[in-house]
């Protein structure tokens, strides 16, 4: 339980990596007291992002041991800042991957803090306070209201917990390519993992006709009949590579796995966008001809906006999409991080934080 301890730092449970094994342990942490911009959480659920594995690990070497994971959380509000407006104690709310950012940008001035030059992550981030930040794995979290969502009665908090991260990532880059203000395109999204599969529900809430593209047959008859997707091309089959040859309008790639763009590009029509959201570690391979071949455009792009992300989840609430999921007790984190590691979830592990185990 949490408690004030005399330098009015909260004592908070969670659970933590230690080192570059990766592996996840109980850790009683520090957090800041509820500040006048800030709302407490009592965290429900904390879904488990491909993200998390990269920081456990330190694979990118900006690893603050130790690490406390999480930026799919979900929960409710136990108590509200004197400055906060819009939140009260008992709502149920979401926070993904923003914890703080300028303020004053002109990116923070349009609703994209997300491109804020200045951002600070839900977690291995440094708070305004010069605290390290802690993220869902954890009992509760004391945020800036700034970066808090309201999630809509009709929507399930397990459920509901991997849009903050898997949800936004997806459904912004197809906002910026207009997708919402047109029907019946052609759209592909290349990978059907936790990304890739709500990006099918975006799609087609959207009213657009979406194509999976993937390197196992074996996912074509879930893409089809259970997501819904209308069609499945198969990209190590050149032959129906070939005869798919300009045939959408845009396509998102969620492939975080080393891959050259260049056979994708040629799906692409004339004028066509290809938005990147996977991350390979190592430089992708972007042949030059397919892009001045068809004068087509690749992007990337990183999460969304706080307002994007609240309509994001209005959205998701009116068209009843929310993240497929396997619910794991906190004793099982460290399973579900190395199954998530050999893309063996359908699609989104999401840790059950208040109903916690104690064996761990
Ligand atoms: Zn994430
Ligand atoms: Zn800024």
């Amino acid at each position: 339980m949490t408690q004030t301890t005399p330098n009015h730092k909260l004592s908070v449970s969670g659970w933590a990596a230690h080192d570059s094994s990766g592996v996840i342990t109980p850790y009683t942490f520090k957090r800041r007291v509820n500040g006048p911009e800030d709302v407490s959480i009592k965290i429900l659920y904390c879904g488990i992002c491909h993200t998390d594995i990269h920081h456990v690990k330190n694979d990118w070497g900006i690893t603050k041991y130790p690490v406390v994971p999480g930026h799919e959380i979900t929960g409710l509000i136990t108590e509200v800042g004197k400055n906060v407006k819009g939140f009260a104690i008992g709502d149920r709310v979401g926070v993904g991957c923003l914890a703080a950012s300028c303020l004053d940008c002109e990116f923070c001035n349009s609703d994209q803090e997300n491109y804020c030059d200045e951002i600070q992550f839900t977690y291995n981030g440094i708070f305004w306070d010069g605290s390290i930040t802690y993220g869902g794995y954890s009992e509760m979290l004391v945020a800036d209201h700034r970066y808090v969502v309201q999630i809509p009665e009709s929507l399930p908090m397990d459920a509901t917990a991997p849009l903050l991260c898997a949800g936004i990532t997806v459904y912004s880059p197809m906002i910026d390519c207009n997708l919402h203000n047109m029907t019946g395109m052609r759209i592909g999204i290349v990978g059907l993992g936790g990304l890739g599969h709500v990006a099918i529900k975006f799609g087609k809430a959207f009213g657009h006709y979406v194509t999976v593209i993937s390197t196992s047959p074996s996912k074509e008859k879930e893409a089809r009949e259970r997501l819904g997707s209308d069609d499945f091309i198969v990209s190590t089959d050149i032959e129906q590579m070939k005869s798919k040859k300009r045939t959408l309008d845009f396509i998102l790639d969620t492939v975080s796995a080393p891959h050259s763009l260049g056979p994708i590009l040629d799906l692409l029509k004339v004028n066509g966008t290809l938005v990147l959201v996977g991350a390979p570690d190592k430089p992708v391979e972007l042949p030059s001809f397919p892009l001045i071949f068809g004068k087509r455009v690749v992007k990337g792009s990183m999460t969304g906006g706080m307002k994007e992300t609240q309509e994001m989840i209005n959205f998701c609430g009116k068209h009843n999409i929310t993240c497929d999921i396997e619910i794991v007790k906190s004793d099982k984190i460290n399973e579900a991080l190395t199954r998530l590691a050999n893309n063996d979830v359908k699609y989104r592990f999401v840790i059950d934080i208040a109903g916690k185990s104690s064996s761990l």
